[in-house]
């Protein structure tokens, strides 16, 4: 996005806080730099004076890029383009040794034939939270990695790439779902069957997502592109991912300046669809088995607050024989993960995820569901630390009514 482009869009803030006690980071700081309208005011006036203040860049950092400002937003404020925008001139005009750590950490965390087995390895020798002293000591300045532990496959999720005699629809598989949690694509591909789909399955694709929202706007491009180029034709594009999703959903956006592509990117887009979202468009077909199971559904932030998907996975889940939804409080409001946020800005994430959890154990369910990876892993850990018996799962495994 060019200067005059952002600072047009800042300008439709009308300063009236609307959005302030929704911003998981003014609640835990009171600090207006933190708050949605405080950035805002720092891009503008970076725009204007063409450099940024001191500080600036620390409470941009902080953003988690939720998006939760947008929904509580009356003036239709497109916060989300803003901060890509800003990160990204952040990352050109002043690069700074963060910037290098988090280009090579998502370096890794794209490529699932890397991350996977890194993901594995670390695992087995128990690198895991909570860390040890030699992770403190060795990371203790920009946060410990996470070391989610990836699921265990059951060997069905590429064989099933092909073929079927329904509805063909495409579905990608993601960086960090290819990466950890095979499991859960397999339970896709058995659901959406179930109603009637032909899967064909894009693997050892990311869609750009975590570079875009980092800043990288050159590789998130490249990413971009090379995914267009697979999922030629008209079949829907479905995902699992929520982050994945809304970035794929603005992929015109990515590529405004370059016409040849904006067109291609929009027709993309517009084929693009949640998976929960194309299951409520054609109709859920429970399982005959009941589910006897209290569930708390957690609302991945690029799910409610950058797709508007909200009543969709509530209305599913509610029809889901034995299930019996429980309230949680905050369910929109960000656990912390936010793409690798929680590696670079551990202690706020920290802080968003103890409170998720303490209204998951406060609403008694025995589930929570969720449809982010980034999410099922970071509230998982919490869950794993804790000794907790809560299960947490992606929303699909709910509707399938398989929940181990
Ligand atoms: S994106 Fe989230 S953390 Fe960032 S300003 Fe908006 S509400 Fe606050
Ligand atoms: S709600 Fe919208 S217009 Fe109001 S302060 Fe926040 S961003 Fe600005």
């Amino acid at each position: 996005m060019n200067p005059k482009v952002a600072e047009e869009r800042a300008l439709k803030c009308i300063r009236c806080g609307f959005c302030l006690e929704d911003c998981p980071t003014y609640v835990l700081t009171g600090l207006e730099a933190d708050s949605p309208r405080g950035r805002i005011y720092l891009i503008r006036e970076a725009i204007a004076q063409g450099q940024w203040r001191d500080g600036a860049r620390e409470h941009l950092d902080r953003c988690l890029g939720c998006r939760a400002c947008e929904t509580a937003c009356p003036s239709g404020v497109e916060y989300g383009s803003l901060l890509e925008f800003a990160r990204q001139r952040l990352v050109s005009d002043e690069p700074r040794t963060r910037d290098t750590i988090a280009r090579l950490t998502l370096g890794i965390l794209t490529k699932p034939s890397l991350f996977g087995p890194i993901a594995k390895f670390a695992n087995a020798l128990g690198l895991r939270r909570p860390p040890s002293w030699a992770q403190r000591a060795l990371f203790g300045a920009i946060g410990v990695p996470r070391l989610p532990r990836p699921e265990k496959a059951r060997g069905a999720r590429s064989a099933r790439a092909e073929g079927g005699s329904g509805d063909q629809v495409l579905l990608l598989e993601g960086c960090v779902m290819g990466s950890l949690f095979q499991r859960t694509t397999e339970a896709t591909i058995r659901l959406l069957e179930r109603h009637g789909a032909s899967v064909r399955l894009i693997q050892r694709r990311c869609c750009g997502a975590l570079d875009w929202h980092q800043g990288f706007e050159d590789d998130a491009r490249a990413m971009a592109r090379a995914l267009m180029e697979v999922c030629q034709g008209d079949a829907p594009i479905l995902t699992h991912s929520a982050g994945c999703g809304s970035a794929m959903k603005e992929y015109a956006a990515l590529f405004a300046e370059e016409p040849e592509y904006a067109e291609k990117a929009r027709k993309f887009a517009s084929r693009v669809r949640d998976v929960v979202e194309w299951i409520h468009e054609r109709g859920y077909r429970p399982p005959e088995q009941p589910l006897e199971k209290r569930v708390a559904y957690h609302a991945a932030c690029h799910l409610a607050h950058a797709q508007g998907i909200r009543s969709e996975p509530i209305e599913l889940l509610q029809q889901v024989p034995g299930v019996r939804l429980v309230p949680l409080k905050e369910a929109e409001r960000c656990c912390g993960s936010a793409g690798i946020y929680n590696l670079l800005e551990p202690q706020m994430a920290r802080q968003l995820l103890a409170r998720k959890w303490s209204f998951v154990e406060e609403s008694g369910a025995d589930v929570v569901a969720t449809g982010n990876p980034g999410c099922l892993s970071w509230i998982r850990e919490a869950a794993e630390e804790r000794g907790s018996a809560v299960r947490v799962v992606h929303t699909v495994e709910v509707l399938l009514g398989e929940v181990e």
